[in-house]
């Protein structure tokens, strides 16, 4: 018996020309008995041809992804493509109104919860609906992210280190024509219960993007976004031309002493900026008490040389927390 799926939406994934939908999810909640959480979804289609899924707003203070797809949707006319391009601006919408990483209705971060649920909270069903109902329609998939309010990313495109070749070849091959300043292949401290892991295991193309962070937006950072997705419409060929030509670096973080990860309580000082080569050894951050001035911080060192491309945002810091992320050059 095949499990029913909770969440419906509005658009005929088929049907051809651009469709503005919602995708319903149940939700019963003390100021809406029998109500509903509505995610946007656009489906643009012409013809036959690949299908590319745009994701925004998988976690909810990472906004390149929900206002360049939001723009992409009113911009793009069927027209203009060949195949079809499905848009989810705001996966994660009640995390995206409520500008935070995780969805204040069940506190779960959608990027942790694939496969998702059918019968589980809003987030779970939200997963179980896109992993059975929309990626294996999909040829390739392209997740938005930037680092959301307490990291800041120099603007990278990525990929995961992957077992089949021929799988990660594809990917890297998208990853470069999105154009990012770097193209970064990670080999991620936590895999389990990711969007991009669900895909990879279907042996699909994934890239995701790190543009920028810190709760906001820059000019260039959301048209890093924009002039991406529209390479990658070139690159999969929904679109004529080949991708704009662009100046990547193409960096690895291939070992967990990429992470520079804080052991102490206190406030956290940087030592070198985003962008900066580092080399093994070097000072790169201590950590404050701030009720003990007489006591020395607590310093971090670089593990190994690289470059700068990730750092911590707020101030206040505990043991576990992200300080840091160091990548290397890769040789193409
Ligand atoms: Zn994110």
């Amino acid at each position: 018996m095949t499990r029913p799926l909770r969440v419906s939406t509005t658009v005929d994934p088929d049907a051809e020309g651009k469709q503005f939908g919602i995708v319903n999810i149940p939700h019963s909640s003390d100021d809406s008995a029998w109500g509903a959480i509505r995610l946007p979804i656009v489906v643009i289609r012409n013809g036959s041809g690949p299908t590319l899924l745009f994701v925004g707003g998988n976690h909810g203070d990472e906004y390149e992804g929900p206002i360049a797809l939001s723009k992409l949707a009113r911009s793009l006319e069927p027209s203009a493509i060949q195949g079809r391009v499905i848009l989810l601006p705001a996966l994660n919408l009640p995390a995206v109104l409520a500008g935070v990483r995780l969805s204040p209705v069940d506190g779960l971060n959608m990027n942790r919860v694939f496969p998702g649920r059918f019968d589980g909270s809003v987030t779970e069903m939200i997963a179980d609906w896109l992993l059975r109902a929309i990626l294996p329609g999909c040829d390739a998939v392209v997740d938005l992210h930037a680092g959301g309010r307490t990291l800041m990313f120099v603007p990278f495109c990525g990929i995961h280190r992957l077992a089949d070749e021929a799988q990660m070849a594809r990917s890297k091959a998208a990853m470069l024509a999105f154009g990012a300043p770097i193209s970064l292949v990670i080999d991620e401290l936590d895999t389990e219960g990711m969007l991009d892991t669900a895909v990879e295991n279907l042996g699909k193309p994934f890239i995701f993007t790190e543009l920028g962070g810190a709760g906001m937006t820059s000019a260039r950072t959301v048209g890093i976004a924009e002039a991406g997705v529209g390479n990658l419409l070139r690159h999969f060929g929904l679109v004529e031309g080949a991708p704009a030509p662009a100046d990547t670096r193409l960096m690895h973080s291939p070992e967990a002493d990429c992470f520079v990860i804080a052991d102490d309580r206190g406030l956290f000082e940087i030592l070198v900026d985003l962008g900066e080569a580092v080399t093994e050894g070097q000072a790169v951050a201590q950590v404050h008490d701030i009720e003990k001035p007489a006591r020395p911080p607590a310093l971090y060192r670089a593990e190994r040389n690289g470059l700068v491309i990730g750092r911590r945002v707020p101030g206040p810091t505990k043991p576990g927390d992200c300080l840091l992320v160091l990548a290397e050059d890769l040789e193409a």
